[in-house]
């Protein structure tokens, strides 16, 4: 399979290169040449399969001629063999025409696992065909930075550096990082705040002879991986509940755009769904662009739903370049307007196009404790509150009777504590296997907030070179 950009103007690139380049040196994110499609015969066939099984199938036309293209069966396989639940994804009904996908049952409980465990595996198999290493560096404010660590824990050919702001993650998301004792990771507490973390990424990325001294490396969202890897459970859900023979509809809270851009892929690939409904907290921009065409930056305001607290939705560039049919050229001059000031619209005929498929949702704090609650007292489930922005977006969506909503779950209600307690009056428990986190040993350096100090530490800790 070839990569190209949405803006047109970097190179092609296999798939192992998309993998480790992350950002297209166009500014542009590597999306496929071209769709890979299944029949509905060949659809209706893959509901035998179990979940590293029908990861296999829906991943391999992506790796066609990479390196892990024959490895790719036994990769799915190890990637989701430390699940928690045997279904991996399994689904629970809410109500008659509503069901939970419940993407918390990885590592790290949040349904970032479901993409970056596979993520760390294809790292480890691509940098070692090639005898390389890289050095993974990144900043968190919580969920990202352990699902990136239990991804790369104990991989050869990856060391991972996450910086934190000391003392501004919550005890559960710290002990999550700071518990992983494996000698490739090191956690760096920060003298400062999330947004200096931040920078200092930037800053040492910035740095083209550490970059290229260090191979390093970055696994957020943006990476067409992550996409690749999200797009199977859309699949899983909707065999489970009647595709392709029955038209399913899914509800995603949003942040980046990159779970439900999954789900876009999904459909591309001959899924038959209905629509998608995009829940947003109060950073709404998503849901403004949905009423009105017009995609305008505000400031990012805090939430119950952290997770979500972004404002600028990187991953919808990848759907502009599929609706403007490929062309880089007009994407470009929407990212270049949006760049100088902060807002761009859509022309009315893509726009359209667009509405067809999404409709948006938003729910502010004291919405998401009412969805929590009433959700609660009509069927005993514990929604997190990312999950109930999920849900909320399921009831507003208006679809033909009877098409089953699946509302994706990815956040497990035990790592938000505080705000599930103050909606609903109860304490969600952490699962068995993670019952002792808070009392076990922690690892982690406390930096200033100083370039040269941890660019020392890094290049003193990295076995790049
Ligand atoms: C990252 C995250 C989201 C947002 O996902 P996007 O792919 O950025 O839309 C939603 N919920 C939780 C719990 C997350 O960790």
């Amino acid at each position: 399979m070839r990569y190209i950009s949405t803006r047109g103007r970097a190179p092609e690139l296999g798939f192992d290169d998309v993998l480790l380049a992350g950002l297209a040196t166009d500014g542009g994110l590597y999306v496929p040449a071209v769709w890979p499609t299944f029949t509905k015969d060949e659809w209706a066939a893959m509901a035998a399969l179990d979940y590293a099984g029908l990861a296999a199938r829906i991943i391999a036309p992506f790796v066609k001629g990479s390196v892990i293209e024959k490895q790719i069966g036994e990769i799915t396989k190890a990637a989701y063999a430390g699940f928690t639940h045997k279904a991996v994804a399994p689904l629970v009904q809410l109500d008659t025409n509503l069901w939970s996908l419940e993407l918390f049952h990885g590592p790290t409980l949040a349904f970032k696992d479901y993409a970056l465990q596979l993520v760390g595996l294809l790292f480890d198999h691509v940098l070692k065909a090639r005898k390389s290493r890289i050095t993974v560096v990144s900043a968190t404010s919580g969920d990202t930075g352990s699902a990136a660590i239990e991804a790369c824990k104990d991989r050869d050919a990856v060391d991972i550096f996450i910086m934190h702001p000391a003392g501004r993650v919550s005890d559960v998301q710290r002990h999550q990082m700071t518990t992983v004792l494996s000698k490739n990771v090191h956690n760096i507490a920060v003298a400062g705040t999330f947004d200096d973390c931040q920078n200092l990424v930037k800053d040492m990325f910035a740095d083209s002879r550490m970059r290229g001294d260090l191979n390093l490396s970055a696994v957020n969202s943006i990476n067409w991986a992550r996409i690749m890897a999200q797009v199977v459970y859309y699949a899983w859900a909707a065999l489970r509940l009647g595709a392709p023979h029955k038209e399913i509809a899914f509800a995603v809270p949003t942040g980046n755009f990159g779970n439900v851009f999954a789900g876009y892929v999904a459909r591309k690939m001959g899924l038959p769904i209905a629509k998608f409904a995009v829940g947003s907290n109060k950073n709404d921009i998503l849901t403004r662009y949905f009423e009105t065409g017009a995609m305008t930056a505000n400031g990012v305001v805090p939430t119950l739903s952290p997770s979500m607290d972004i404002q600028i939705s990187s991953n919808f560039e990848r759907l502009l370049f599929d609706v403007y049919d490929n062309d880089g050229a007009a994407v470009t001059s929407l990212m270049d307007r949006f760049k100088q000031s902060g807002e761009y619209s859509v022309d009315a005929k893509v726009h359209a196009r667009i509405l067809q498929m999404f409709s948006g949702t938003r729910l502010d704090d004291n919405g998401i404790k009412r969805v929590i609650k009433e959700t609660h007292t009509a069927t005993g489930y514990v929604l997190d509150p990312h999950s109930a922005i999920g849900v909320a977006a399921a009831q507003a969506a208006k679809l033909p009777v009877g098409t089953p909503v699946v509302a994706m779950a990815t956040a497990h209600p035990a790592k938000f504590p505080d705000a599930v307690q103050s909606a609903m009056g109860q304490r969600p428990a952490l699962p068995p296997h993670l019952a002792d986190l808070l009392t076990r040993e922690e690892r982690f350096t406390t930096l200033p907030n100083d370039l040269d100090q941890i660019k020392a530490y890094v290049r003193k800790h990295a076995r790049h070179t």
